[in-house]
């Protein structure tokens, strides 16, 4: 039954948008969207001219009431399908503060209700090896890396380490990967928090209240998973990238300077070679510019042929957000 669902995700790229609920508690605020219904997001556009609205159409769209469980259950086939051995890449894009966090993680106090899809994927593949091991053995582990300045981090160390050491990206004849960033076996959702955990409390290293660096790199949850036939002995592999973006959001060149500018024109330079990569591969254009970033370097392995790619944008309801959450719209929109 499994494999039936996997052969109906239709296409190998899909876009979904949420739009987080407004946080102060307050519901009969002024919404920059004005409604959501089968797939498709209306915007408010107020301009000099008056009202405006501008619709854009997605494989899915996600309200604010939307639950964790509601989320994560439209993507779980999508998930499965690395236990088939394929490639998976989901991203979460947006401007800081949209909620991508949310979505991959969770809320700072994590409760199981509101667990992200890097937990939820974790538990369900464990849960469904589980229910095939009479035909199937496999073997799962993780790796947690940060893109910093297009340097790669391993997030995965008890010691510090990683601040120093910058991976490399290498290419051999199973893909490219970062060999040297630590790989750890994991069977049970226990191992998941406790590494979770760990990842999350190196990518806060330098972070202040003033300077939270965590949306300014890009952190990737990856998971390899080998499975092998009981009966024929065969051997497959998938792979798969659970990516928590850097913040969209454009900074105001006039106004930045020195380090915060460095890192501003890396995240405009990788986010938009990210988008480079996907469109070309939506558009099925021969050329593919993978070069152009380390993210993209990295998940070469993991976006086009077989692979499937989940684009998630996020949304901020508030309307003075409305000029990113319109650029993050058209981002999606090209790559849809
Ligand atoms: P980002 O990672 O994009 O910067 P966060 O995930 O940190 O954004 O979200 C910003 C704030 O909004 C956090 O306090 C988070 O808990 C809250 N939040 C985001 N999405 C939701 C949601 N769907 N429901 C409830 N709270 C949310
Ligand atoms: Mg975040």
């Amino acid at each position: 039954k499994l494999y039936n669902q996997v052969q109906d995700l239709k296409g190998s790229i899909r876009v979904y948008c949420r739009v987080r609920p407004f946080l102060s508690g307050q519901s009969n605020h002024f919404s920059a969207v004005d409604h959501i219904e089968e797939g498709i997001i209306t915007m408010n556009t107020p301009s000099r001219h008056g009202k405006g609205q501008r619709s854009f159409s997605f494989n899915k769209v996600f309200g604010p009431s939307a639950s964790q469980a509601e989320v994560f259950s439209d993507m779980q086939p999508l998930i499965r399908s690395v236990l088939d051995g394929y490639n998976v890449c989901i991203f979460a894009y947006g401007q800081t503060g949209s909620g991508k966090t949310f979505t991959m993680t969770g809320p700072r106090e994590l409760t199981e209700k509101s667990q992200g899809v890097n937990y939820r994927a974790l538990s369900d593949l464990f849960q469904i090896a589980n229910q095939r091991k009479d035909t199937f053995s496999y073997d799962v582990s993780v790796q947690m890396i940060e893109i910093y300045n297009e340097q790669v981090r391993d997030l995965l160390v008890t010691d510090g380490t990683n601040r120093r050491y910058p991976l490399q990206v290498i290419c051999s004849h199973r893909g490219h990967s970062v060999p040297d960033a630590n790989v750890v076996p994991v069977s049970s959702t226990f191992d998941v928090i406790d590494l979770m955990n760990l990842g999350q409390k190196n990518r806060a290293v330098g972070a202040t209240a003033l300077n939270d660096r965590s949306s300014r790199s890009h952190s990737c949850l990856t998971v390899h998973v080998q499975g092998r036939d009981l009966t024929s002995g065969a051997i497959l592999r998938g792979c798969m990238h659970l990516v928590d973006l850097a913040g969209s959001e454009r900074v105001d060149k006039s106004e930045v300077t020195g380090d915060r500018l460095k890192e501003a024109q890396h995240i405009n330079k990788s986010l938009s070679a990210l988008g480079d990569v996907i469109a070309s591969l939506a558009q099925k254009n021969p050329h593919v510019p993978y070069r152009n970033s380390k993210l993209t370097q990295l998940l070469q392995d993991s976006l086009g042929g077989q692979a499937k790619t989940l684009m998630f944008v996020h949304i901020s309801p508030e309307p003075d957000a409305i000029g990113e959450s319109i650029s993050t719209l058209k981002f999606a929109e090209r790559v849809a």
